[in-house]
């Protein structure tokens, strides 16, 4: 599939599972499983989100309940402003809730301190962040993320939900893609 697209393989499918269930291990250790808060919220951001989402959901030792937003941030399509608009909003009130944001990649991190500030404004209970991927420029963005999968280099990549131009989510790698690809 996409054969000549690929680049290079930079998390395998085997990589990506195996920190999905370290990640969930240590995740469950801080959420009780008869939490008075009830079960743990997982509030995915559409669409990058959903594949990892729904396979931590599965290494989850505690039961878990999800929604899902979706956000547009204004700016070009490979860097985000912070201007952030939401295109879908979550169905329930999630206040009084433990609430996880789980993302797919931070690069700036405008997104994710764009939506960390919305969210707290509902009053959950607790309110914390796990990603998959993290870029450098992250690490400069003051936004605490409790949990990180991987620490990659400042490349463009895809796969395992991440697109290029909607395509490449439904690979179950994360790679980067060939030069022709963008139309080099
Ligand atoms: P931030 O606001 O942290 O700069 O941007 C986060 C969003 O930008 C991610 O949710 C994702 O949609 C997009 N993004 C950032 N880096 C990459 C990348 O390397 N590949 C893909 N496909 N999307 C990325
Ligand atoms: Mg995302
Ligand atoms: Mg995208």
């Amino acid at each position: 599939m996409y054969e000549g697209d690929i680049a290079s393989v930079l998390i395998s499918e085997e990589e990506i599972r195996e920190k999905t269930a370290e990640l969930a291990a240590i995740i469950a250790e801080r959420y009780p499983v008869d939490a008075p808060e009830g079960d743990l919220l997982l509030v995915g951001v559409l669409k990058g989100a959903v594949f990892f989402m729904t396979d931590l959901a599965r290494a989850l030792p505690i039961p878990t309940q999800m929604e899902f937003m979706a956000v547009s941030s204004y700016g070009s399509s490979t860097s985000s402003s912070g201007v952030v608009r939401i295109l879908k909003d979550l169905d329930k009130d999630i206040a009084g809730r433990n609430v996880l944001i789980v993302e797919d990649i931070i690069d700036s991190g405008l997104t994710l301190s764009w939506l960390m500030r919305n969210l707290s404004t509902r009053n959950p209970a607790s309110l914390e962040v796990v990603t998959l991927l993290r870029k450098p420029d992250a690490v400069k963005a003051d936004v605490p993320v409790a949990n990180v999968g991987f620490d990659i280099p400042n490349e463009f990549v895809v796969g395992y939900g991440l697109d290029y131009a909607e395509r490449y989510r439904d690979l179950p790698y994360i790679g980067t893609l060939e030069p022709t690809v963008y139309g080099g």
